[in-house]
């Protein structure tokens, strides 16, 4: 096998294909010979387990995956990669490689078609620039996806682990404790990747239960309020939701009231459980109604 945390195998492997990093792409291969095992050992990557992989650059994370688990499919943007993970990974009878944007996937249809009757997982070393709408895209999809574990930058795994209801909680961290809970594995320094990144970075898993899914009685308003609110965040809840989904301001103040909250409240200062409680009220009232 490969060793494709060799230095200087990988830059003469990458000089033999004349490949030139693409920030754009978020291309920044890891090279530190013990996070990948972690990864993969901590990903769920077992026999009986399928794995979705994101985004294989040149295979590192990826044969550390294919070794352990039953399938591993992996979706890769740059078309450039094929003829190195070709060269890398071509001899895991059990990886299939796939071209496109995992955006552009259907996430269900996806793993009905690699992994049928198969419990699956997702492990990446994800492209920074669509951290967000990738785990977004993976939540909202409602695949059956048993925990989804990913490197991504050290500021999203504090955000994402941030208690709903604290000043550092975003609208991305009420998604992801919507859908499931959210651990820190362990950090990774910015040395360990090729080139390295301006950032440090964290490896943290999801774990999907949608414990709150029977709450609610209207996921798409509750995401739709989500981030409105979280989209002028300094701003009262009042003044966001009445000018953003045009519920009338007095009627507003009426439920917080009722919620004991005051009529000054920011939508960071609300817990998870207010949040619901609230779209749930503002979901039975049409706001064009009102008007
Ligand atoms: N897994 C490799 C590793 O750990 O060394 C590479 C990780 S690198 C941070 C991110 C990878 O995601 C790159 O190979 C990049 O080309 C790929 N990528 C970027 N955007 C993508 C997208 N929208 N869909 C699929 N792959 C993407």
């Amino acid at each position: 096998m490969k060793n494709l945390t060799d230095i200087r195998y990988v830059k003469s492997l990458l000089s033999r294909h004349g490949f030139h990093f693409s920030k754009k792409l978020g291309q920044n291969f890891l090279i530190d010979p013990s996070v990948c095992p972690q990864i993969a050992e901590m990903g769920n990557a077992k026999a009986g387990q399928g794995i979705l992989e994101i985004g294989p650059g040149i295979g590192t994370l990826t044969q550390q995956l294919a070794m352990r688990a039953e399938r591993v499919t992996a979706v890769e943007l740059d078309s450039r990669l094929f003829p190195i993970l070709e060269e890398t990974v071509g001899e895991f009878q059990n990886l299939h490689i796939l071209s496109g944007d995992i955006l552009k996937f259907s996430v269900p249809e996806l793993l009905e078609q690699e992994f049928p009757g198969m419990p699956v997982s997702v492990c990446a070393n994800l492209p920074y620039y669509i951290t967000t709408p990738i785990l977004m895209h993976l939540l909202e999809s409602g695949a059956d996806i048993e925990t989804i574990t990913v490197m991504v930058q050290k500021e999203v795994a504090e955000k994402l682990q941030a208690p709903v209801g604290s000043r550092e909680a975003g609208a991305i961290t009420v998604a992801v404790n919507f859908y499931g809970s959210v651990e820190l594995l362990f950090p990774v320094q910015r040395d360990s990747f090729l080139p390295p990144p301006n950032v440090d970075s964290a490896v943290i898993q999801i774990r999907l239960n949608r414990r709150y899914d029977a709450l609610l009685s209207d996921r798409a308003h509750f995401f739709s309020m989500v981030k409105n609110g979280f989209s002028q965040r300094r701003k009262t809840l009042v003044n966001v939701l009445s000018s953003t989904m045009h519920y009338e301001k007095s009627m507003l103040t009426q439920i917080l009231a009722e919620m004991q909250l005051p009529e000054t409240v920011r939508i960071e200062k609300l817990t998870m459980e207010q949040l619901i409680t609230l779209s749930n009220h503002l979901a039975k009232i049409h706001p064009d109604a009102q008007q």
